[in-house]
């Protein structure tokens, strides 16, 4: 009996693996000498736990989360995202006892049960971080700015910023009650995903990527910036300020709504060009209620997540180096297995990349494997220079094959 992996999955194997590898290395690099620790959450959570903090009303609760009743037919779900789990491990665990803000990050598989097609994934995988325990725009700032030098150190070449502001709560339900006046004579007008939306989540009409959409909210001169409050609009104000000291260029756009409801004020998409349908590869945003809603104190926050397939995707096409294979230990008996398995060892132990043959082939074979790994060198331990002390060593480049010293090898190999 053969299987299959399941529909919206993968296997990640070598080469793409090490282009995983490299943004999992990068993004740590950046978040560690910024002040952010990583942090593993669990997988599964209680589904209460994404209803309250997403929003009954929203595709990932409504559609997309993988759940199922354990044991004690308790609501389980698979994480769709891993902003309301950091936000209830920062209360079970304390965090805010640390003095300082918390910064975190974290990398690891989000589960959606969306259609899969090309860089939507039903199990996907992100890089984020979240900054909990300040209001202030320097952290926004410091935030939008980590998205940028990531991107920029992994050699995403082609992205761009956008960023809005939603206001506090009360605008929210501002925004919300003044879309529904604007929209409700005109709501025929709409697609049919807008006009389910207008009664649970009209919000949302505003990023409709629906081009009839899109012209009428044109039409009906929509203009959020209006209700936002005063408090708001400076927060906002200094935001983008400090974004322009940090040299991160940007553009507003004003009906950017993020699909979560536990955003407020600042939220922010990064976009690529080169990606059609499926072309926003992070976003994120403030959720200055969300750790009260949890039953903390009120609480500023901060943070994005980042698509890695949707990188991944990017990058691919970018010739990387692969890592070497430094030394293929050749034995021309096998009674020199126990000196190869010794020296294979040593080899490692001391940073060199050495391989060799685990299925008895013949010398020929082995020579054939050496240079079917592409190994550099190809070391064979012979009867011959055995009785000296010495191995003969091949490099595979240039051809030539020379008899060393035991104890020269691994300054010669190094
Ligand atoms: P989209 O509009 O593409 O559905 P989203 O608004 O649902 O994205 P978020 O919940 O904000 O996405 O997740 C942040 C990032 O995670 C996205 O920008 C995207 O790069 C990535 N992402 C989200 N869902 C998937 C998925 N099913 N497969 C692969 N990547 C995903
Ligand atoms: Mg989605």
């Amino acid at each position: 009996m053969r299987y299959q992996k399941l529909r919206g999955t993968e296997d990640i194997i070598s080469p793409q693996i090490e282009v995983w590898q490299e943004i999992e290395n990068i993004s740590r690099g950046v978040f560690e000498v910024s002040g952010y620790k990583e942090i593993k959450t669990p997988i599964i959570e209680f589904l209460q736990l994404f209803q309250r903090s997403i929003g009954e009303n929203t595709d990932i609760v409504e559609k997309e989360i993988f759940k199922f009743q354990d044991r004690s037919e308790r609501k389980i779900a698979l994480r769709p995202e891993a902003t309301a789990s950091i936000v209830r491990a920062y209360l079970e665990c304390g965090l805010y006892q640390n003095p300082g803000l918390t910064k975190l990050y974290y990398l690891g598989p989000m589960f959606r049960a969306e259609r899969p097609q090309k860089g939507r994934k039903r199990q996907f995988y992100q890089v984020g971080i979240e900054a909990i325990g300040s209001l202030n725009p320097e952290i926004d700032a410091e935030v939008i700015y980590l998205v940028k030098k990531l991107l920029d150190n992994l050699g995403v070449d082609d992205f761009r910023i956008e960023i809005n502001s939603l206001g506090c709560d009360n605008d929210k339900i501002k925004i919300s009650n003044y879309l529904k006046d604007k929209i409700s004579e005109n709501l025929d007008q709409f697609c049919q995903n807008c006009q389910n939306r207008f009664e649970r989540n009209v919000l949302r009409i505003l990023d409709c990527k629906n081009p009839d959409c899109k012209s009428c909210l044109k039409n009906l001169q929509i203009d959020i910036k209006s209700i936002i409050c005063s408090d708001c609009m400076q927060h906002y104000k200094e935001v983008k300020l400090l974004l322009t000291v940090l040299g991160v260029k940007y553009k507003e756009n004003e009906y950017l709504v993020r699909g979560l409801d536990y955003y407020t004020r600042t939220v922010f998409e990064v976009l690529n060009s080169d990606l059609g349908a499926q072309n926003v590869i992070c976003a994120g945003g403030r959720y200055d209620n969300l750790v009260e809603e949890m039953g903390g104190k009120s609480t500023g926050a901060v943070g994005f997540a980042l698509g890695m397939e949707r990188i991944v995707m990017l990058l691919e096409n970018k010739s990387r180096k692969n890592i070497e294979l430094d030394v293929f230990l050749v034995l021309q008996d096998r009674m020199f297995l126990k000196e190869a398995l010794k020296e294979l060892m040593n080899l490692r132990e001391n940073g060199i990349y050495a391989d060799m043959d685990y299925q008895g082939r013949s010398l020929k074979s082995q020579m054939r494997l050496a240079n079917e790994k592409k190994a550099r060198y190809v070391l064979i331990l012979g009867q011959k220079e055995w009785e000296q002390g010495e191995f003969c060593l091949k490099d595979m480049k240039t051809g030539s094959q020379i008899n060393i010293k035991k104890e020269k090898l691994l300054e010669f190999v190094s």
